[in-house]
């Protein structure tokens, strides 16, 4: 019996999507963390994968049975200019496994060394950007957002040379899978359509199965794509997310959130707010996601066309007609989202005006967006808890005056302060991967090879929901000297 019970139905589709290889190997691995939950949901026996062929298929020193490691092709528009070949420059799918709820998810090293399409780049990551996207990606997870996961984060005994020569490390990534609208991109800017059908074919295979004998299939598939952004966006957007780089390579068809780079969580409510060093022109904004996803999705109706009806005219129609969706969609996820924050059971016309009189009120106030939310769960319960709240804002009296709107909304719906708390808790976390904790972390594992702050963090961020007295102040924002103003990418 193989120890994993690999089944790789990515590397049964025709050899121009991906470049067979194995990974790299490396001079000293030594493994910092696994995700044992996680390993045991995929079904696979954390015993074996902290031992030495665990570590070895970890790293990339060794591939194990049953796997057929590949680097995917696919395109993407970054920053908007279309890139016609990018693909796994520096990740290899190792295979896919059938996890316990009987769900496909691919198992991908991510800094596993040089493929066919790493154009300039060595292939390699360095252990910052691999702590970063495993906690954040985690405290996703455990936020309920769908993402990528993390399973494992090895060092590989070498250096990487960035600006400066650091520590080199591997992710194990586990997706649903790891398909882009760029992958659609690839095949449809050369022209194969028979691909085009192909990779269609398979995405409905792993991610709509309903679908599959459906008049109009690849139409379906398209309007499921959207829904599920849709649906993530909205999402991201109630947790203060910024994911940094949304190019189309970097948008999963699965609908999860795939490629954490230079991603950050808001601390000062700022629609307007960028972080990532590269994103000069705030394409990538925190209040811009919405709108970005949506142009990303038409990318991928563009490659889909082919597929949508006979003839353009008709396909384009189709296409318009599916994009259409998005921002009902959208907005029916975010302003309900929105009403369950505020702690509202039913639904009124002018809920979204109250929304966003809070959020002007917080830009304004530079109030912090996790715990305004957080604390008005205690607000809630009456004006005891007010003092806290304005306690968030440079100019209390805006809260005033909108806490009193907000009471009277509430007066409509009577509900048990208790049972209110309760539900507002559950949608307003108190723990996020706050970027001043992240780079904390990063800088105690860096520069003193010490990883117990980097577990602490996990085990907080682990149960974001929770009151967690004995770790409260991982609720806090940063002080002036600690907050975080820029996001590198990980490469
Ligand atoms: P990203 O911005 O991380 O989504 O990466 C964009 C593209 O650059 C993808 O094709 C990556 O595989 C590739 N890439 C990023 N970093 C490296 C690296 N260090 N070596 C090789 N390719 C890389
Ligand atoms: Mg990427």
């Amino acid at each position: 019996m193989p120890a994993i019970p690999f089944d790789n139905s990515y590397a049964r589709l025709p050899d121009r999507f991906f470049a067979r290889l194995p990974p790299t190997s490396v001079a000293a691995p030594r493994l910092i963390r696994l995700n044992r939950d996680l390993a045991l949901a995929l079904g696979l026996d954390p015993g074996w994968l902290a031992g030495p062929e665990g570590l070895a298929m970890l790293s990339g020193n060794g591939v194990a049975e049953g796997s057929e490691p590949l680097a995917a092709a696919y395109a993407g528009h970054q920053f908007g200019g279309l890139v016609p070949q990018l693909g796994d420059g520096r990740a290899i799918l190792l295979g896919e496994v059938i996890d316990r709820d009987g769900r496909r998810r691919d198992i991908q090293l991510k800094g596993s060394g040089p493929t066919p399409f790493s154009r300039q780049g060595d292939g390699r990551a360095a252990l910052g950007p691999v702590l970063r996207e495993y906690a954040v990606s985690e405290a996703m997870a455990a936020l309920g957002i769908p993402t990528t996961r993390a399973l494992a984060a090895v060092l590989t005994g070498e250096r990487v040379l960035r600006e400066q020569a650091l520590p080199g490390a591997v992710l194990t990534r586990v997706a649903a899978s790891h398909i882009r609208v760029g992958t659609f991109q690839y095949f449809a800017i050369r022209g194969d359509t028979e691909a085009l059908r192909s990779l269609a074919d398979h995405v409905i295979a792993r991610h709509d199965p309903d679908l599959a004998g459906t008049e109009h299939p690849y139409r379906a598939l398209l309007s499921a794509v959207i829904g599920r952004q849709a649906d993530l966006v909205a999402r991201w957007l109630l947790v203060g997310f910024i994911h940094g780089v949304m190019n189309t390579d970097n948008m999963s068809v699965a609908g999860e959130t795939i490629d954490y780079g230079p991603c950050a969580f808001l601390d000062a409510y700022d629609p307007a707010a960028v972080f990532s060093a590269i994103d000069q022109h705030g394409r990538y904004a925190y209040g811009n996601q919405p709108r970005i996803a949506l142009w990303n999705l038409t990318r991928l109706a563009e490659a889909l066309l082919p597929l949508l009806a006979d003839g353009t005219d008709a396909a384009v129609a189709v296409a318009e007609e599916a994009l259409g969706a998005f921002g009902p969609r959208f907005a029916g996820a975010y302003h309900g989202g929105l009403r369950r924050k505020l702690g509202l059971f039913s639904e009124r016309e002018e809920d979204a005006e109250l929304a966003a009189d809070l959020l002007e009120a917080m830009r304004a106030g530079r109030a912090d967006f996790t715990l305004t939310f957080r604390r008005l769960a205690d607000a809630a319960a009456g004006p005891a808890g007010d003092a806290d709240m304005r306690a968030l804002f440079e100019d209390p009296t805006a809260y005033d005056a909108w806490a009193g709107r907000w009471r009277r909304r509430l007066d409509e719906e009577p509900r048990a302060g208790e049972e209110r708390r309760a539900a507002m808790r559950r949608v307003n976390p108190a723990f996020i991967p706050r970027n001043h904790r992240i780079e904390a972390v990063i800088a105690a594992a860096v520069e003193r090879d010490d990883f117990a702050p980097f577990a602490e963090l996990l085990e907080v961020l682990a149960n974001p929901y929770e009151e967690q007295p004995a770790r409260a102040h991982y609720a806090d924002p940063p002080g002036e000297h600690e907050r975080v103003h820029r996001t590198f990418c990980g490469t």
